[in-house]
C-alpha cells in the first residue's frame, strides 16, 4: 500500500522517555514500584489547584451544564476569551483583547498551528538547541524547515553569534522556549534584548518580518531568585504559545492559547490563517469544559514547592558529588552532563541503579542527560545515594 513515507518514520521513531518509562513500569513489577526511581517524563505530579476542581463542579451543577460539553466557536467561547484576556492584561499589560486570542488543544496545538499558519514553500523556522523533541515534527508536519542553533555550552543560553550565522531570507520565525525544556534555564532580559535587536535589524535587512514564536509551558514554574521576562515587551512580532498542562497540572486535558497582541506585523492575515491552520489540522474547538477552566484559573498555580525542594536537593546533591549540573532557573528539569562522551552508556549505567533518565541526544544536546525532577521528594532523596555510587564508579 502507498503510504506516506515521512509519516511511517515518524510514527516508528521511537521516543526515548516514553520507552524508559514502559521500561520501568516493567522493572517495577519485577523488583518493586519503590525501588525504581524514574526521572524520565514531564508529567506534574502535583494535584492542580482546588479551585479546578471547584469550579468544575459548580459549572456541572449550575445553569450551563446542559451546554458546556457542546461546541465552541472556532477560536474559543467569547466569553471565555474575553476574561482571560482581561487577566492577562492584569498580568502583563497589553492591553490584551477577545480578539487577540485563539484557543488550542494545549501548546502542541498552538505551536502546530502558528507553523502551519506562518509556512509558505521553502520557510525556514530556527530552534535554539537543546529544544523539546517534539518541534522538529511539529515545523516538518506543518510545511515548514527546521534549522537548529547549536546551544552555548558555557551558559546555556542562546548563543546569538550563531543565531546571527543561521538566520537568511527563508526565516520566518525563532522559537523561543524559557524556562527551557530540557536545561530548564531562564533567558535574561539581557539575552532577549539583544535578540530582539538582531531580529528587528534582521528583518529590516530582508524586508520581511521575522517572528518570534515563545512557548511558554513552564512560564509560572520558576525558582526563587529568577524571574520570567515577558517577551512581547521585547519584541512586537511575538506570538506566546500558552499551555496549562503543566502551571495547572492538567496536561491530559489538553488546553492552551495563541496570544496575537496588537502590534505583531501582519496581524488581521495571521489570526485569519491561524484560525485556517486550526481548521485544516481538524482541531473544530478547544476542549469546551477547560476552555471555562482557564478562564476562571489564569494566573493560578499548582503547589510548585515540591519542584523548587527537589530542584534544590538535586541541584546541590549532584554538584556536590562532583557532576556538571546546569543551574535550573525554572521548570521541573536539570540537566547533567554525561561523564562519558557517549550520554546513552551512562544512562544505561544509571539504569543498573534502576535510576532512569533519557540522554538529551533528541533534544539536540548530546553528552548531557535530562532528568525530570516532577516527582515526590522521597524519590529524589533516594536517588541521591545511588547517584553517589555511580560517581564512584567514574571517579568523580
Ligand atoms: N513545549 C514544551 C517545551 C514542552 O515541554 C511541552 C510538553 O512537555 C509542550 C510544548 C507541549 O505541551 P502541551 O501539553 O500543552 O501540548
Amino acid at each position: 500500500m502507498n503510504l506516506p513515507e515521512s509519516l511511517i518514520q515518524m510514527g516508528s521513531k521511537r521516543n526515548i522517555m516514553r520507552e524508559i518509562r514502559e521500561y520501568g513500569l516493567l522493572r517495577a513489577w519485577e523488583v518493586g514500584a519503590e525501588k525504581v526511581l524514574d526521572f524520565s517524563l514531564g508529567n506534574p505530579s502535583v494535584e492542580p489547584p482546588r479551585r479546578v476542581n471547584d469550579f468544575i463542579r459548580e459549572l456541572l451543577s449550575g445553569p450551563e451544564a446542559a451546554s458546556v460539553h457542546g461546541y465552541t466557536t472556532a477560536q474559543g467561547e467569547l466569553g471565555v476569551r474575553e476574561k482571560l484576556a482581561a487577566s492577562l492584561t492584569r498580568r502583563f499589560g497589553g492591553p490584551y483583547d477577545a480578539g487577540d486570542l485563539y484557543l488550542t488543544v494545549g501548546a502542541a496545538a498552538a505551536l502546530c498551528c502558528c507553523f502551519r499558519a506562518l509556512a509558505c514553500p521553502g520557510d525556514q523556522f530556527i530552534l535554539l538547541a537543546p529544544f523539546f523533541t517534539e518541534y522538529t515534527y511539529f515545523i516538518t508536519g506543518n510545511g515548514g524547515e527546521p534549522v537548529v542553533v547549536p546551544p552555548d555550552y558555557a551558559t546555556f543560553q542562546p548563543d546569538l553569534g550563531a543565531l546571527e550565522r543561521s538566520i537568511t531570507s527563508h526565516t520566518k520565525a525563532v522559537v523561543v522556549n524559557s524556562p527551557n525544556n530540557p536545561s530548564g534555564v531562564v533567558y535574561t532580559a539581557e539575552t532577549l534584548s539583544a535578540m530582539a535587536e538582531l531580529l528587528r535589524r534582521k528583518a529590516a535587512e530582508y524586508g520581511h518580518p521575522i517572528y518570534l514564536i515563545s512557548d511558554e509551558p513552564y512560564r509560572e514554574i520558576v525558582f526563587e531568585g529568577f524571574s520570567v521576562p515577558w517577551l512581547p515587551d521585547f519584541y512586537d512580532d511575538t506570538l506566546v504559545c500558552y499551555s496549562y498542562s503543566k502551571s495547572l497540572s492538567l496536561p491530559g486535558e489538553r488546553i492552551g492559547y495563541i496570544l496575537i497582541g496588537k502590534p505583531v506585523a501582519d496581524r488581521e492575515a495571521l489570526y485569519a490563517a491561524i484560525c485556517g491552520a486550526g481548521r485544516v489540522l481538524g482541531y473544530v474547538n478547544a476542549p469546551s469544559l477547560f476552555q471555562r477552566v482557564a478562564a476562571e484559573c489564569d494566573g493560578l498555580t499548582a503547589d510548585l514547592t515540591v519542584y523548587q525542594t527537589n530542584r534544590d536537593l538535586l541541584y546541590h546533591g549532584l554538584t556536590e558529588l562532583g557532576y556538571t549540573c546546569v543551574e535550573p532557573g525554572g521548570t521541573f528539569y536539570l540537566m547533567v552532563k554525561s561523564p562519558e562522551p557517549d550520554a546513552a552508556a551512562f544512562c544505561e549505567r544509571a539504569k543498573r541503579y534502576d535510576l532512569l533518565f533519557p540522554p538529551t541526544d533528541d533534544f539536540h544536546c548530546p553528552g548531557w542527560c535530562r532528568i525530570a525532577f516532577c516527582t515526590a521528594t522521597e524519590t529524589v532523596q533516594k536517588a541521591l545515594p545511588l547517584f553517589k555510587k555511580l560517581a564512584a564508579e567514574y571517579g568523580l
